[in-house]
């Protein structure tokens, strides 16, 4: 059956702040990562620019109260639905572990079920994750569209980010928080001031996947540690609605559970 194509291929919404959620809300929940608009007094920040399946900056710009200021895109790792569009702006940060691959996708880069490994198709349903179509996608971008087309373009990073450093926007300072466990090279960003926690994909509140290409339960139970250190009001996940630090014990407490039997 051919797809419908979509009205609107990104949502936004307000969820803080200073802080607009972006959405692809026509890409399988999977595959659905959030992304995040910081507008800073000196400058903005896009952390994650999903799928890259059309150019983020056109829509991006309009949410911007001045869209000529400078911007800069953190990755906050190197998966699919965080990277697409990092090609589209001139100054693209990630942690060290992760440039290569931000520089040549070497992970998923297709919008086919079928390219992905059998394996890691069984992960994500053993994860919880809802079965997978044929096309990770449920409508076209535009008439036309070939999803067979679709490019995972990557850039070289113009900047690292590793623990201890951070990203100041003017009236927003965040520490660069190394989290490993989905990913070698994830980074969170806290705001120590608000206890503001942008997470990526190293904790949100849906189906963790910690059984993957470059995952790592130890890795994981030391990321939580850290949190665990750190005084937090709200985690602004990789995926899922936002939420407090009851939530985020609850989501820890889960997974630690099952990774030590
Ligand atoms: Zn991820």
């Amino acid at each position: 059956m051919p797809l419908p194509v979509a009205e609107n291929w990104f949502t936004a919404k307000q969820v803080g702040p200073d802080v607009t959620l972006i959405l692809e809300p026509h890409v399988h929940v999977l595959e659905q990562a959030n992304m995040f608009l910081v507008q800073g007094r000196d400058r903005d920040m896009i952390l994650d620019t999903g799928m890259g399946i059309v150019p983020l900056r056109p829509f991006l710009d309009t949410l911007r109260a001045d869209p000529d200021k400078d911007i800069i895109c953190v990755s906050s790792h190197t998966h699919i639905d965080h990277i697409g569009g990092v090609h589209e702006f001139a100054t693209r940060l990630v942690h060290p572990t992760e440039a290569a691959e931000m520089a040549a996708p070497s992970g998923l880069k297709s919008l086919y079920r079928d390219d992905m490994p059998a394996r890691l198709i069984q992960t994500f349903l053993d994860a919880g994750y809802p079965p997978l179509d044929e096309v990770l996608i449920d409508a076209l971008p535009y008439a036309g569209y070939d999803p067979r087309s679709y490019v995972l373009r990557g850039a070289p990073a113009t900047g690292l980010l590793d623990e201890g450093d951070s990203v100041d926007l003017g009236d927003h300072l965040y520490e660069v928080i190394h989290l490993p466990g989905h990913s070698p090279g994830g980074i969170g960003l806290y705001e120590r001031a608000t206890g503001v926690l942008f997470a990526g994909d190293a904790i949100y509140d849906g189906p963790l996947i910690y059984d993957g290409p470059g995952m790592s339960v130890p890795d994981y139970l030391d990321t939580f540690a850290k949190l665990r250190a750190l005084d937090i009001a709200l985690v602004h996940g990789g995926h899922d609605p936002s939420f407090g630090p009851d939530r985020l014990d609850q989501i820890m407490a889960k997974y630690e559970a099952i990774w030590r039997g």
